[in-house]
C-alpha cells in the first residue's frame, strides 16, 4: 500500500460481534470503516469489555486499517427542547464516547439535532451546550467528535454550513470537534456538487464559512432525490441525482487523502466495486 493511498471504506456491521466489522472491511479491501458501537435504535447499550477492546485493536492493526469512525445512535437528540429527552440523549452520548475510547475510534460522527418545537437558533444553542457538557469525558481518550452535515429533513438543523460553523465556534476551545461531510445530505440541502465548477464553489464556501481545517471525514453517497429536496435518501454511486463527476473530483483532491471516505450506499453487494471505483478515481490524472 502506498503512503499516498486515499482512505476509502464503508459502514460495516457489528452483528454478532464488534470484530465482524474488521473482517467485512478486509473483504471489501477497505483501509478505514465506520460502525455503530451498539444497536443504533435502542437506548440501552453495553460497555465494551477490556478483552473485546484489546482484540479489536489487534485485529484492526493486522488488517492495516488506518482510521475508524463510529456513528452515533439515531435516537439521540442533543438539541431537544424537552428536558427529559435531552438528559437521556446526553447520557447516551456520554456512553457513545466511552465505547469509542475503548475501541480507540478516531471520529465519532453525530447528527447535530432536531429543533422540534423550538426555533433553529435555540436548537443550535442547546446542541452547543450539550457538547460542552462532554468536556471532561472527551479528554479521557483520543476520539474527535464530528458534526455531520444533514439534508435538513423535518426540523433537523445542520443543513447549512452556517449552522455547523456556529456550533464549532462555541465549543472549539474546549472540545475536539470537526465535520463529517455527507455528499448526499449537502446535495439534498441545496449545495450543487454535480460538476467540477459546482464542486469547487461549494468547497470554497465550506472553506470560507466552516474552514477546511475543520473537515475530517466524508460520507460518500449519491442521492435518490433532487437538489434541495431536503430529504435523506441515499443511492449507489452514479445511480442517483448527483452522478459520478462529484466523486471523481472528491477523490482527486489530494488534501482529502487522509480523511476517511465512508460509503453508506444502499446496495452492500456492490460496496467492493464502489470502493475500487473510488480508488481508481484517485489515481486518474487531473
Ligand atoms: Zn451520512
Ligand atoms: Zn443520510
Amino acid at each position: 500500500m502506498s503512503k499516498e493511498e486515499s482512505l476509502v471504506g464503508a459502514h460495516t456491521s457489528i452483528a454478532g460481534s464488534v470484530f465482524n466489522s474488521i473482517n467485512e472491511a478486509t473483504s471489501l479491501e477497505a483501509n478505514c470503516f465506520q460502525i455503530f458501537t451498539a444497536n443504533q435504535r435502542q437506548w440501552r447499550a453495553k460497555p465494551i469489555s477490556a478483552v473485546d477492546a484489546k482484540k479489536f485493536l489487534q485485529l484492526k492493526k493486522d488488517a492495516k486499517i488506518k482510521k475508524t469512525v463510529s456513528h452515533n445512535n439515531y435516537l439521540i437528540n442533543l438539541g431537544s427542547p424537552k428536558k427529559d429527552a435531552l438528559e437521556i440523549s446526553k447520557k447516551a452520548f456520554l456512553e457513545e464516547i466511552e465505547r469509542c475510547h475503548s475501541l480507540e475510534i478516531d471520529y465519532l460522527v453525530f447528527h447535530p439535532g432536531s429543533a422540534l418545537t423550538s426555533t433553529q437558533d435555540e436548537c443550535l444553542d442547546t446542541i452547543a451546550d450539550s457538547i460542552l457538557s462532554f468536556e471532561k469525558a472527551v479528554k479521557k481518550g483520543k476520539t474527535r467528535l464530528l458534526l455531520e452535515t444533514t439534508a435538513g429533513q423535518g426540523t433537523n438543523v445542520g443543513y447549512k454550513f452556517e449552522h455547523l460553523a456556529y456550533i464549532i465556534k462555541k465549543v472549539k476551545d474546549k472540545i475536539p470537534i470537526g465535520v463529517c461531510l455527507d455528499t448526499c445530505h449537502i446535495f439534498a440541502a441545496g449545495y450543487d456538487i454535480r460538476d467540477k465548477k459546482g464542486f469547487v464553489k461549494v468547497f470554497d464556501e465550506f472553506a470560507k464559512i466552516i474552514g477546511m481545517k475543520n473537515l475530517y471525514a466524508f460520507h460518500i453517497n449519491d442521492s435518490k432525490v433532487d437538489l434541495g429536496s431536503r430529504r435523506d435518501r441515499h443511492e449507489s454511486l452514479g445511480k442517483g441525482k448527483i452522478g459520478l463527476e462529484c466523486f471523481k473530483c472528491l477523490m482527486q483532491e489530494k488534501t482529502f487523502n487522509n480523511m476517511p471516505k465512508i460509503l453508506e450506499t444502499p446496495n452492500e453487494e456492490i460496496w467492493r466495486d464502489e470502493i475500487q471505483l473510488l480508488k481508481n478515481f484517485s489515481e486518474l490524472k487531473k
